[in-house]
């Protein structure tokens, strides 16, 4: 298209040099450029060239109303428009601000495959609400729960399940109650580093248990808690409980599991798990208070 025009090609590397702002966005566009999508085959008479048409040449996304065009017809996404500084960025012309009505009512003629086509969905949605359903549907693909490093693997459960033990080298034991020692020399030097998780599966489910240090405030605190590999509702149906003790004492957390939906960090940073004060959690060790040696037991239980 325009590929040879420096100001076009400056403004689509801002755009994609940009960090996206919102997880809950993320959720929506990330998968908007992938190639799984890309290579799908509309199973319905639209024409490739029509959805080409209501791709955004700034930013790539589909185009939403308001759909603007610069006098000369060429089209620009509502997100893209305020940042071109009313130059259109195919032809450089001021951009005003004209509604291009055809291709929205064009648009909204269409239907189209849940972009989630690959992994299972057969819906197939008009224009306007495809997007709506996407952000919601049950086959869109599940993050990779791996805390520890910025892993960009997405996919059904199953997936996941063989990426984190193949891939990340999680531990992974079946059956519903668990008995773990954690254990770290050192323990002072630890400052938000993430260094657990161990995968349960029981129930015919998989449970994500993390544990990792982190600042809450300025106090270095251990947490752990459970995340539930699969959708929040279900989720719902099941509860755990930890414990961690030692020197006769004992702290007990009982809880819901969060679904992988929210990320690691959601679910760590609103406190929803056993979180021990790292003075309590060496106390609970015994010995020198040079290394941390924390038992953790629990349990996973189905709700009625
Ligand atoms: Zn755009
Ligand atoms: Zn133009
Ligand atoms: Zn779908
Ligand atoms: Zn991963």
């Amino acid at each position: 298209m325009a590929s040879g025009n420096p100001f076009f090609d400056d403004i689509r590397t801002k755009s994609e040099v940009d960090p996206p702002q919102d997880e809950d966005m993320m959720d929506v566009s990330e998968f908007v450029n992938d190639p799984a999508q890309t290579a799908l085959k509309p199973n319905v008479a639209v024409s490739s060239s029509v959805r080409d048409l209501l791709e955004c040449p700034v930013c790539l996304n589909a185009m939403y109303p308001p759909i603007h065009q610069c006098s000369n017809g060429h089209t620009l996404c509502s997100g893209c428009k305020p940042r071109v500084h009313n130059r259109c960025p195919t032809c450089r012309h001021e951009l005003g601000n004209i509604r291009c009505l055809a291709l929205e009512k064009v648009a909204a003629s269409l239907e189209l495959p849940c972009k989630f086509q690959s992994f299972g969905c057969m819906g197939i949605y008009p224009y306007y609400s495809k997007l709506k359903h996407e952000s919601q549907c049950v086959y869109r693909p599940y993050n990779c729960p791996y805390a520890g490093s910025e892993c960009t693997v997405i996919g059904d459960i199953p997936y996941l399940v063989a990426h984190l033990k193949d891939d990340h080298k999680v531990d992974m034991h079946s059956g519903s109650t668990f008995n773990h020692r954690y254990v770290k020399s050192n323990p002072q030097e630890v400052e938000n580093a993430t260094w657990m998780l161990t995968v349960f599966s029981c129930f015919g489910q998989y449970f994500c248990l993390h544990f990792e240090a982190f600042q809450l405030g300025t106090a270095p605190v251990y947490i752990a808690f459970l995340r539930f590999m699969g959708d929040d509702n279900e989720a719902k149906n099941y509860s755990y409980s930890l414990e961690v003790g030692g020197n006769g004492r004992k702290m007990i957390w009982q809880g819901v599991p969060r679904s992988i939906r929210d990320s690691h960090k959601k679910a760590r940073d609103s406190f929803d798990g056993l979180i021990i004060q790292r003075n309590m959690a060496l106390f609970f060790s015994g010995g020198d208070r040079k290394e941390l040696k924390l038992r953790v037991t629990g349990r996973i239980w189905k709700e009625q």
